[in-house]
């Protein structure tokens, strides 16, 4: 008899953007004349950087002549790319990354969902609350986790980022074995500073533990002092795996282009107790499993660190960061506290006592503005919304004008 993986039924269905996408077509139906506009979900809504066309239709040319043409490539990404990486992204930041260190790939999403399959399913992990939901699932999908109870998995260390810690959690009271990490933070929009996360990096290495680092909001960063890879940390390297995604930094959303880092020295344990290089066995996984980003989609994203494209993808996230910017304002003005926005796309506002739903009701009947309940992103959340600078500027104009009405 062929048997389910019974770790699925202990899913909880994520209802958060269905729910949303129901409550908003129902109050379109009852109001066709009024013009929504959503500052709900996390996707980019500005066009590719010229340079990275340019390059998709120069690649895209070459795969139309035999001489240029080219097939499977390298699973791990071609060298044009990877290099270009460790150049631009870390060592000219003083971090030590190689390029045989990156592993390119078609999103953050699915590095960040495959990753745990490389450790064994007894560790212990510890998730922040609130948090992006695929580090959750795919753990409860592995096994690593008991039922839902009271809004949470048991078996899991959850990491409260909540106002009293600044919306960085502290470091757990109890053994931890793998630790996820997002910052700058979605949904928080929060960041860390380098003393924070070196405090972090110092838990894992006393405790034989391994820290799994989402950067892929590193591009919205312009507060000079922050760290923009874990490896800016003496010492992450052999306890630290990161993730980049060109998705909000260069609007590849739907273009699909991001990498992973496992340096060489990066180890876990076996059951014997025996260190075990973590590079070998992700080489190994990312090989048998994934044939790699195709060719013009990687010169697209290495058409990212050239001059123009730097300048381009600086212009692109300081649009958003504009367009945050106002949110925070706005809504500080109304007398709400709120988190993120300045070196992050999102905004995170307390409701003031108000229950996250009915804070997204009310905004949505009385201003027709679409934000997402904090509450799907976990208990952390409840009472909170967040608010996405990824519109235009003139939208998000007409949003916070039309909040400030419906709250005076
Ligand atoms: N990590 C975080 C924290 C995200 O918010 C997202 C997307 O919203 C991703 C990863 C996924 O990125 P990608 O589009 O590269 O899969």
């Amino acid at each position: 008899m062929i048997t389910i993986n019974e770790n699925y039924l202990k899913l909880q269905a994520s209802y958060l953007f269905s729910d949303i996408a129901k409550r908003v077509a129902s109050f379109q139906q009852a109001h066709p004349d009024r013009d929504i506009i959503r500052l709900g979900i996390g996707d980019v809504t500005r066009a590719l950087p010229a340079a990275c066309i340019e390059a998709l239709h120069a690649a895209t040319d070459e795969m139309a002549a035999d001489a240029s043409f080219r097939g499977y490539g390298p699973e791990q990404g071609y060298g044009f790319l990877r290099e270009a990486i460790a150049e631009n992204d870390f060592r000219a930041r003083g971090a030590d990354v190689n390029a045989d260190e990156i592993f390119v790939s078609d999103g953050a999403k699915c590095d960040t969902g495959n990753i745990q399959e490389i450790f064994s399913t007894t560790i212990k992990i510890a998730i922040p609350d609130p948090v992006y939901p695929v580090y959750l699932d795919t753990n409860v999908m592995a096994g690593r986790t008991g039922i839902f109870a009271d809004g949470r998995y048991q078996g899991l260390c959850y990491l409260d980022s909540v106002r009293e810690n600044n919306y960085v959690p502290r470091l757990p009271s109890e053994a931890v074995d793998l630790i996820y990490l997002c910052f700058p933070n979605n949904p928080t929009g929060s960041t860390i500073s380098k003393e924070q996360l070196r405090t972090w990096v110092d838990y894992a290495r006393e405790n034989r533990a391994v820290i799994l680092f989402d950067a892929a909001y590193e591009a919205f960063i312009r507060d000079e002092s922050l760290p923009r890879s874990i490896y800016e940390v003496e010492g992450a390297r052999e306890v630290a795996i990161e993730f980049r995604s060109y998705s909000k930094t260069a609007g590849f959303t739907g273009t699909r282009c991001a990498y992973t880092v496992v340096p060489k020295e990066c180890v876990a344990y076996d059951s014997q107790g025996n260190r075990q290089l973590l590079h070998p066995l992700w080489n190994r996984r990312h090989c048998t499993k994934f044939n790699g980003v195709s060719y013009p989609i990687q010169k697209a994203a290495a058409a990212v660190y050239s001059e123009a494209g730097k300048k381009q993808v600086r212009e692109l996230t300081d649009y958003y960061l504009r367009n945050a910017a106002l949110i925070k304002k706005e809504i500080t003005a109304l007398g709400f506290d709120s988190v993120g926005g300045d070196n992050a796309p999102y905004i995170w506002i307390d409701g003031q006592g108000r229950d996250s739903w009915e804070f997204f009701d009310m905004l949505l009947n009385k201003a027709s503005v679409v934000c997402t309940p904090g509450s799907g992103f976990g208990r952390c959340g409840q009472g909170y919304i967040r608010l996405s600078a990824f519109n235009s500027y003139e939208n998000v104009q007409k949003a916070m004008a039309r909040i400030k009405q419906a709250l005076l």
